[in-house]
């Protein structure tokens, strides 16, 4: 029996066989079914139900990530994958996983890493410059933005009633109500938020949005006075930069410009679309979110960085200090640099800007943004097939990469049970995998695109998939 780590040989046939079957795995993703058509269970079935009591062979391991794993999961990486939002665990944002685990720092104060901390001030920053924010924004890393906008909502609790963190909010009978406002397109993690605080989602105003599915502000006015009439508190909005079904983008200037008036928090979910903001031409639909407290932006979600990566933006930083600094003795440390482990809950944090380092030096600011117009391209070619096609309904042209649209049901048929069984055709096919919303109580095909694999040749197949769809379902319909 050896103990200690394993030799230096075996740890680098180890590392390369592993790199040899990632290059393999991607570079022949499209041999494999985007959407994993396994069964529940069927893994569990597969694995041994005690830990091994004896080390085994490497080879044998790798072989079972190849035999056992790999089928049965739905390639994220794969380039039909058109569903929720496209991501890429790009080559550089790889290799920076591989670094960060391969150091396993743990960046919870400076001096536990200081180029950890250091860097990722650093790429939040260069971040900041090219999405076009002003100097005085600071950022930090997250997991996701889910818990970005939890932090977020945290601090604006704390900046309206510092009591609440010594006393909490249980049994007070002179704590008013908090009220949190958001459109009704905006992504559930708010809710969730509401709900992880004890503001209660009662107390989560959704708010209408218009015709175009971005926040009415006249209608956040409305909500907001006739809180403050019943003797709540108004707390923050929640403006989002790109909804989850239509990445539509709420106007954040005259959303700001309320926040103002009543002094409440905005927070701004730009977690898929704030990517785009490096893109100047993107840059006006995002007017007025300088105003904002804090923004968060998903690189995992559209800047080509592995899971999990998410930047948030704060214009004053020393009020997440305020709100979640607690330092025990066995964290003092005297030096003069954020720690990061006060701007928010965990202790623990992954070194995750050095993939977002390194995808950022990799393909610079230029590169960056050329893959985020082709993305948009590609998504308004299949929006104009849609539109010229009068057996299609497209909803609104694609502010982004992401294109909403529905298949037209003849008379007396069944939109919803239509849409579904074009769905579930296109994703049992295995070349596309696309995901659906409900918009106005409609059903609505979603296709978005955001993998760096995927080219004018998949959308001309997905087009031709939907195309031939339409017939088929057509035929069926004429009882063909
Ligand atoms: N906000 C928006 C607008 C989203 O679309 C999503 C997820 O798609 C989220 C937040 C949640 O992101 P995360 O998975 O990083 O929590």
């Amino acid at each position: 029996m050896t103990t200690g780590e394993l030799p230096v040989d075996h740890m680098r046939h180890l590392l390369e066989r592993s790199t040899d079957l990632v290059v393999r795995y991607l570079s022949e993703i499209e041999e494999r079914p985007v959407l994993c058509q396994a069964e529940p269970g069927e893994l569990l079935d597969l694995l041994p139900e005690e830990a091994p009591e004896h080390g085994e062979p490497l080879d044998r391991i790798l072989s079972d990530v190849e035999q056992l794993i790999l089928p049965r999961l739905t390639h994220w990486n794969h380039p039909g994958f058109m569903a929720y939002f496209g991501i890429t665990g790009s080559a550089p944002g790889i290799a920076g996983e591989l670094l960060a685990a391969a150091t396993n720092v743990n960046a919870m104060l400076w001096r536990t890493s200081p180029a950890a901390t250091e860097l990722e001030v650093r790429v939040c920053d260069w971040l900041r410059r090219l999405v076009g924010l002003p100097d005085g924004f600071e950022g930090h890393i997250n997991d996701t933005a889910s818990i970005a906008t939890l932090l977020a909502l945290a601090a604006a609790r704390h900046r309206s009633d510092g009591s609440i963190g010594q006393r909490g909010m249980a049994g007070r009978a002179e704590l008013p109500a908090f009220t949190v406002y958001a459109s009704d397109q905006a992504h559930v993690s708010v809710d969730k938020a509401a709900l992880v605080l004890g503001l209660g989602l009662d107390n989560l105003r959704r708010v209408a949005s218009d015709e175009a599915f971005r926040l009415s502000v006249q209608a956040l006015e409305v909500a907001i006075e006739s809180d403050l009439e019943a003797g709540r508190r108004p707390l923050a909005v929640v403006a989002t930069a790109g909804t989850t079904s239509t990445t539509s983008v709420d106007p954040l200037a005259a959303v700001a410009d309320v926040c103002r008036r009543h002094s409440l928090w905005l927070h701004v979910d730009a977690a898929y679309a704030g990517n785009a903001a490096i893109c100047p031409e993107h840059r006006p639909r995002f007017a007025g979110w300088e105003a904002a407290d804090s923004i968060v932006v998903n690189p995992h979600k559209w800047l080509f960085t592995p899971l999990d990566c998410s930047v948030l933006l704060l214009r004053d930083r020393q009020r997440f200090t305020d709100a979640f600094s607690l330092v025990p003795d066995y964290l003092r440390s005297d030096e003069e640099s954020v720690n990061l482990m006060d701007l928010g809950i965990q202790l623990g944090r992954r070194f995750r800007a050095l993939k977002l380092w390194m995808v950022m030096r990799t393909y610079g600011a230029e590169g960056l943004r050329a893959r985020l117009r082709e993305h948009c391209r590609l998504a308004r070619r299949i929006a104009s097939r849609l539109e010229e096609d009068e057996r299609f309904d497209l909803l609104m042209e694609p502010p982004f990469s992401t294109v909403c649209f529905r298949l037209r049901a003849g008379r007396g048929e069944d939109e919803e049970q239509l849409n579904q069984r074009l769905v579930e055709a296109v994703n049992a096919a295995g070349e596309q995998f696309v995901s659906a919303t409900r918009l106005d109580g409609r059903y609505v095909v979603r296709l978005t695109f955001g993998n760096l694999r995927t080219s004018e040749e998949h959308v001309e197949a997905v087009w031709r998939r939907l195309d031939g769809l339409a017939t088929e379902l057509a035929g069926r319909r004429m009882g063909r």
